[in-house]
Parts: structure tokens; C-alpha cells; sequence
């Protein structure tokens, strides 16, 4: 029998002490999980390794590609180390100053250059805008502010300066360890944090290849720099994540809504996964139930075209780890049927590549045809993405022989990946194909499948070909 029908949004869950063990780690994948984030503003080298050598493990176990995702730092301001925690009282004044000459009255920030970026009348957010400054007057490495929303400071809190351009590399010293790392670990993906322009995920991009690394870059939309900037670092990403969480804190938050819905609409022009990110079940930290509003959040970012959505705290810290991936699964099935079939024709001036006009077609044909499945042997996993760009409603099984590919599209919409041996030519491609699908309980005989791809095997970019197949 042919199984229950997969659920095409995918699921990603950040790993942390509630889930730093093998057990853990197989029963996130048993509950969904097709991908795993590994946050590197937390934990040790040690740790990472552990970790990364748990997902290697279930993932020779299940023989599924999970995904491994880095997430970099990124040039993260910070405050320094405070003695104390510190109350701020709406109308006081307080000094922010570079961290190494900051006195013990004054607030340490860091990295310097964020100190002298700062001129009046700018804003400086602490905590995800929970304390709120206003800068009045600088002078020597240091801001006088007045204190527009008080509370408490703390060492460390993270600080957002929204809109002011700084002169700092969007890769740190910290990054780049990391990212030697990521690469070392064959991390599947890695994150850019605080992307503010297209040539910081292409200098992440050469870095990787210059390491001779498959890694593929996602861009973290954060900043309202990279707002303006979208098309552009969305073309040059490999992949994308709408970080509402700083997202929030650098627009406001009202604005969240909306920008998700544009930072979605753009990738899915682009063929780019997209991930919406940050506090879809916050509640189930510590609750078992999520409330009704998370579960509405849910549904609408599938419904904006999400192809996969991350869970943050509920995996690495909350209280309901597994039961935050159930609920999640449960919500895309619920809600996966009503997504409407993509069908698109080209803009006027547009000129579709062969692949694009190829996948447009195999989706049709596999609609009309109500066809169980739609095949894609693929070499370098594009006709997967040009498929899945069309939301089709048929499941899209991706079959390569190369493990990199197949995990990068573990986070593909609707894509279900399948290893199968390198084949000579396309007539054994298709017949390997069709026997991967059988042999994973996917079709079944009597079933009619659509198989898309090039008959040049092993070369990419070579989609030319739609067939029908009944299985006999
Ligand atoms: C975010 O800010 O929403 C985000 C995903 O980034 P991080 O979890 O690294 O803060």
C-alpha cells in the first residue's frame, strides 16, 4: 500500500540542551523534523561536534537527508560585561561607551564601530527592544541617551540599531571559526546573520568554495537594509530565512506581517527555499498546547508560500520539544490542501529558461492527469526547485545519487528526496527512479507518475523531457 500523503511544508527545529542527545535527536525525526539548525551564538566547538555526529547517526539509521543548517552569529552588537544588572528609568540619562574604556557608570558596547556610528537623534534598542535609548549628544567614543522606555540591562543583551549603517565586516572573527567549523562538520547549509547587502552572502559564498565545500549560504533577512536590497541578496542566496525575531526589533514588529509575505512572494519568483523563523509556538516553551493565535501564524505562513518553517526556542530550550514538531505537522496537513496550484506563464519581456518551461509543463500534465507523482531525477537538484515553485499538488520526488544535493532539498517545498546509484543513461535513470519510488512505498502499481529531466545524464541545467508512465 502507498502511504498517507507527505506533508510538502517542511519542518526545521534548532538543537540545544533540550535536545543534545541521540534519543532526542531520533524522535524529533520520527515526530517531522526534515532539517536541523545549529545556532553558533550558543554552545562550544565540543558541542557542535557532538551534535552534528548525532544527526550523521539518525541520518544513516532513517536513511533520510537531513539537512544540517549553521546559523553564524553575524556582526551581532552586544553590550559588554556589567558588573550588575542595571534598572534604566524612563527620562534618565545614560553613556553608552566602547566596551574596553567604558567607566563602571557608563554602558559597554561592542564592537567599537557601533559606538561611532551613533549621532543624534539615533535609536538603540536593548534586549529585542524591550529597554529603548535615544541619542542626544556624542563626543570621544561615547553617546550620551535618554532613556525613552526603561528596564533592566544586563551583560551580553543583544542591541539593534535600526537603520544605522555600519562600517563593520559582515563576517566576524567568531564567524569565520565557526564557519571553518560548519565546513569541517560537511554542514549542509550555512546561515548569514544581519545580511545587509548581496556581497555579503557572496563573500560567504567564496569563502566555502574556496574551502572546496558544498555548503550552500542562506541569507537571513534581518535588516531594513536588506529590505531594499532583496532581490538582489535573494538571487545571490542559496536560500532564504525571514528572521522575524530581528527582524521585529530593526522595523518594528507591525511591519512583520507584511515583509514576510514579501520576502516569500520574492524567493518563490527566485526558486529559493524560503524558512519563515522565530517564535511560531513560543508559547509551547512551556506550554503543551499552542494558542489559537500560533496556530493561525502557522497556517498563514504556509498559506504565504513557505517551504519550511524553523522552530527556535520550543526545540532547544522549551518544555514540549517533540510535541511542538507534532503540532506543526498536524497544522501543514491541515492546511496543505488548500494551496493553490501555481500555474504560471511568463511576464511580458520574459524569457523562461528550457527548465522552467519544461517544469511549468510537467506540472500541468501531472494536474490534468491527476497523476500520483511527479519524478525528478536530478544532478544538481534545479528542476526539484523549478518544480516546487509551482506549488504543485502532486509530491515531487527528487532522485540523485548525490547525497549533498538530496539533503539541500530536504528543505525544499513538497520535495521528497531519494538516493539512487549513479546511472549510466537515462533509460536506466528512469527505471532506477521508478524503483526508488516503489521501493520507498510512494507509488504503487496502477499508479500514473510524470518523470521529468535531461536526457544528458549527469549534466545540470539539461532538463528537456516530460513522460508519462503508468506502473504496470
Ligand atoms: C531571528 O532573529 O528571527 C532569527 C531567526 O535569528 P536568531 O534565532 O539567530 O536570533
Amino acid at each position: 500500500m502507498a502511504s498517507v500523503e507527505p506533508r510538502r511544508t517542511k519542518i526545521v527545529a534548532t538543537l540545544g540542551p533540550v535536545s543534545s542527545s541521540l534519543e532526542v535527536i531520533r524522535a524529533l525525526v520520527e515526530a517531522g523534523v526534515d532539517a536541523f539548525r545549529l545556532n553558533f551564538s550558543y554552545g562550544e566547538r565540543a558541542e557542535h561536534e557532538r551534535l552534528a555526529g548525532f544527526v550523521r547517526e539518525v541520518r544513516a539509521e532513517t536513511e533520510r537527508p537531513l539537512a544540517l543548517i549553521g546559523d553564524l552569529q553575524g556582526p551581532k552588537i552586544r553590550l559588554g560585561e556589567i558588573d550588575s544588572p542595571r534598572i534604566l528609568k524612563v527620562g534618565e540619562r545614560v553613556v553608552l561607551a566602547v566596551e574596553e574604556k567604558a567607566s563602571a557608570d557608563e554602558l559597554p558596547l561592542a564592537p567599537a564601530a557601533a559606538v561611532s556610528a551613533l549621532e543624534p537623534g539615533h535609536e538603540v534598542l536593548i534586549d529585542d527592544g524591550s529597554v529603548r535609548l535615544r541619542v542626544e549628544s556624542v563626543s570621544r567614543g561615547r553617546a550620551v541617551c535618554a532613556v525613552l522606555e526603561g528596564g533592566e540591562v544586563d551583560s551580553h543583551k543583544g542591541v539593534n540599531l535600526p537603520g544605522v549603517p555600519l562600517a563593520i565586516p559582515s563576517l566576524t572573527e567568531k564567524d569565520l571559526s565557526d564557519l571553518e567549523l560548519a565546513l569541517e562538520l560537511e554542514f549542509d547549509y550555512v546561515a548569514l546573520s544581519f545580511v545587509r547587502a548581496a556581497a555579503d552572502v557572496t563573500a560567504l559564498r567564496e569563502l566555502i568554495a574556496g574551502r572546496r565545500s558544498n555548503a550552500a549560504v542562506m541569507a537571513k533577512i534581518e535588516m531594513p537594509q536588506a529590505i531594499e536590497a532583496l532581490e538582489e541578496i535573494i538571487a545571490a542566496a542559496d536560500a532564504v530565512i525571514v528572521a522575524r525575531g530581528d527582524l521585529g526589533v530593526e522595523v518594528g514588529q507591525v511591519a512583520v506581517p507584511l515583509l514576510q509575505k514579501r520576502i516569500i512572494a520574492a524567493s518563490l519568483e527566485q526558486a529559493r527555499p524560503v524558512i519563515t523563523a522565530t517564535q511560531m509556538l513560543e508559547s509551547m516553551v512551556s506550554s503543551p498546547e499552542p494558542t489559537r493565535a500560533e496556530t493561525s501564524d502557522i497556517a498563514n505562513a504556509i498559506l504565504d508560500g513557505s517551504s519550511a518553517l524553523l522552530l527556535s526556542a520550543e526545540t532547544a530550550i522549551g518544555a514540549h520539544p517533540l510535541e511542538a514538531v507534532r503540532i506543526m505537522d498536524e497544522i501543514a496537513r491541515a492546511v496543505e490542501p488548500s494551496l493553490g496550484y501555481r500555474h504560471r506563464l511568463p511576464r511580458p519581456g520574459e524569457q523562461a529558461t528550457v527548465g522552467q518551461a519544461i517544469s511549468n509543463a510537467a506540472c500541468d500534465v501531472a494536474e490534468l492527469l491527476q497523476a500520483k507523482a511527479i519524478l525528478a531525477p536530478t544532478f544538481s537538484g534545479r528542476t526539484s526547485a523549478a518544480l516546487a515553485r509551482l506549488r504543485p499538488q502532486r509530491p515531487i520526488i527528487a532522485l540523485s545519487h548525490n547525497r549533498h544535493i538530496l539533503r539541500r532539498l530536504a528543505l525544499e517545498w513538497g520535495v521528497i528526496p531519494l538516493e539512487i546509484p549513479s546511472c549510466p543513461n537515462v533509460d536506466t535513470l528512469w527505471r532506477r527512479s521508478i524503483e526508488a519510488a516503489r521501493s520507498h512505498g510512494l507509488v504503487e502499481r496502477g499508479d500514473r507518475l510524470v518523470i521529468t529531466g535531461g536526457t544528458a545524464v549527469n549534466v545540470a541545467d539539461s532538463t528537456n523531457v516530460i513522460k508519462v508512465e503508468e506502473i504496470l
